[in-house]
């Protein structure tokens, strides 16, 4: 692999050609850099070379990153892993965006402990698109209740719905999850045409980045292909 440099265009290259193959205007896609488990340096390395938005999944490693690059203005911090109760609180005051948010406990803890200085916290909903009983996410069938319930939470705004598809699993039924996603974006829409949100699809990695972006993804959130394997790859 090249530097970090290097990849973030390699990847952006990947992303305009999936975008532009698909027929969606230029820029209809984000890159979101997946920096867990990597040192701040690689964070600064990418956001030297442009990068804004970095996705991480470990609070207490999130917040020591923040703290070592608060001299870089302008970035975007996105918490993508699992949410326990107890870290609702520094996740409401720190970052900018959540994508796994599965439970309306969470999400109301997270409105309620949004601080009034800040805007409203963007919030995707995680859907189990495959039904796996393992992993976390909503199912797909009780997303529409649970985006009536969170449209209402003051702290938060709904910008979408988020999934973590097995990407191992063949081409056509992956296409198939994240159209599955995307038909139930399309379908809050219908049902709340007056939200302010509801633009996101955060779907796609590494690997499977344009087959997200031919079915919709409007973020992709990628990590390996930007900073190289990590340490433990069998853990998210
Ligand atoms: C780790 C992770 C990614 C990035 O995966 P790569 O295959 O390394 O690109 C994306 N989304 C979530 C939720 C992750 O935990």
């Amino acid at each position: 692999m090249g530097s970090i440099a290097d990849n973030m265009g390699v990847v952006t290259r990947r992303i305009q050609k999936a975008t532009m193959a698909a027929n969606r205007p230029a820029d209809s896609v984000r890159l979101l850099a997946v920096s867990k488990r990597k040192p701040p340096e690689d964070l600064r390395a990418a956001a030297a070379a442009g990068q804004k938005a970095f996705g991480e999944n470990y609070l207490q490693e999130a917040v020591e990153k923040m703290d070592a690059l608060a001299d870089l203005p302008d970035l975007e911090w996105h918490f993508i892993g699992p949410i326990q109760s107890n870290k609702t609180r520094d996740i409401a005051a720190r970052f900018d965006w959540v994508h796994s948010v599965d439970r309306l406990k969470i999400a109301r803890r997270l409105s309620d402990q949004r601080p009034d200085s800040l805007p409203p916290l963007n919030i995707c909903l995680q859907v189990n698109v495959d039904n796996e009983d393992t992993k976390s996410g909503v199912a797909l069938a009780d997303i529409p209740a649970l985006a009536d319930a969170v449209l209402e939470l003051p702290g938060l705004n709904l910008r979408g719905l988020m999934a973590i598809p097995d990407p191992d699993q063949p081409e056509a039924s992956l296409r198939q999850s994240f159209r599955a996603l995307a038909d139930m974006l399309g379908r809050l829409r219908q049902a709340h045409p007056d939200a302010k949100g509801l633009d996101t699809l955060s779907m796609g990695m590494s690997g499977d980045l344009e087959i997200a972006i031919a079915e919709g993804a409007t973020l992709v959130r990628v990590g390996t292909a930007l900073f190289g394997a990590r340490e433990n790859p069998q853990q998210t």
